[in-house]
């Protein structure tokens, strides 16, 4: 698993392939899903070979205190450096 800092706000982030094979980071510390904002994708986190994928997950499955990653594009404090940050979300 790659983790890294963001350059930003030196979150301890994750690296990996979102659903669509995108390489995006996600919060190195999960939350529960009842504490993860309002409409933005959850994920999971598998590995494939030196690859983490991430795994969307279905909110309305899942039991309160399920451990969730969150796209760092979402949370960073400093998020509007990053160009095409709207379109990771
Ligand atoms: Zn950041």
């Amino acid at each position: 698993m790659k983790i890294g800092h963001c350059a930003g706000c030196q979150a301890r982030i994750v690296w990996g392939l979102s659903p669509n094979e995108k390489r995006m980071p996600v919060d190195a510390t999960p939350v529960r899903v009842e504490d993860a904002p309002v409409g933005v994708a959850l994920y999971t986190l598998a590995l494939r070979g030196a690859d983490t994928l991430f795994i969307k997950m279905d909110r309305a499955a899942m039991p309160p205190a399920t451990a969730v990653h969150i796209s760092h594009f979402v949370t960073c404090p400093k998020r509007e450096q990053f160009s095409g940050s709207r379109r990771m979300q």
